[in-house]
């Protein structure tokens, strides 16, 4: 029979192996969490914001995108898919010719957390020799697909030579809500990063991590609301470089 202390040890032990793997899993998808290591965010100065487009290029999308933010004169950071770089290379080169900045968001689109060692790195380093034959230039930032890691993708990540970035705004465009419930969501993050005094990393997605071709139209419309109000407030438009 099973005293009540040892019952209340189990009941204990239960209790904090769950907590660990509540903490765990905390650090490993918690866009914020720096708990299996540093990831940048954003800086120190609230009046700073950073638009940054995943999952594309995306011939849906990307073109109209950039017709925008040329006409806000604003430049984003755009987190590739290396297979859809290669499939579509010229878009990418326009993207870096209009002075946007290029970054890694892997070959595949995985989640780094599911997969082996030799796999995350395999990930990374293509999809870096993809945007680096493509634009010429060095690739120095990565976004891990979901924002999913853990220390061994953390360190292949530094291995390559690549910082890993989060953000702390999320728009929710994958859903079909439309550009105004985007902002809407956008701004609870745009609020507490300012709380914070943090600038905002601003997450949206031009393309659609399965195949080319999505419908991004409402974050085309919401990276128009948002350019004309940060005008409007003065906030200064940075690629995600301008923080570390
Ligand atoms: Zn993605």
């Amino acid at each position: 029979m099973i005293s009540t202390h040892t019952t209340t040890e189990l009941l204990l032990a239960a209790v904090a192996t769950a907590a660990t793997a509540a903490t765990l899993t905390h650090a490993a998808y918690s866009p914020e969490s720096q708990l299996f290591g540093r990831t940048l965010i954003a800086g120190n100065n609230p009046n700073e914001a950073a638009l940054t487009y995943d999952d594309g290029p995306n011939d849906a999308a990307t073109p109209a995108l950039l017709e925008v933010l040329a006409r806000h004169n604003a430049r984003a950071t755009f987190f590739m898919i290396g297979r859809f770089a290669l499939e579509r290379p010229n878009l990418v080169r326009e993207v870096h010719a209009a002075g946007h900045l290029i970054a890694n968001h892997t070959m595949t689109h995985p989640w780094l957390t599911m997969l082996p060692a030799k796999q995350v790195h395999e990930e990374l380093r293509t999809c870096n020799a993809a945007l680096e034959d493509i634009t010429g230039a060095p690739i120095r930032y990565v976004r891990f697909p979901h924002g999913a890691r853990r220390p061994a993708v953390l360190r292949i990540a530094r291995e390559l030579n690549l910082t890993p970035v989060q953000w702390n705004a999320m728009g929710h465009d994958w859903q079909p809500i439309g550009p105004d419930a985007i902002e809407a969501r956008l701004n609870n993050g745009l609020q507490r990063a300012r709380r914070h005094n943090c600038g905002a990393n601003i997450l949206l997605h031009d393309g659609y991590d399965k195949h080319l071709g999505a419908d991004r139209s409402a974050t085309v419309a919401v990276t128009d609301q948002l350019l004309q109000r940060f005008t409007r407030e003065s906030t200064c438009m940075v690629t995600v470089d301008a923080w570390g």
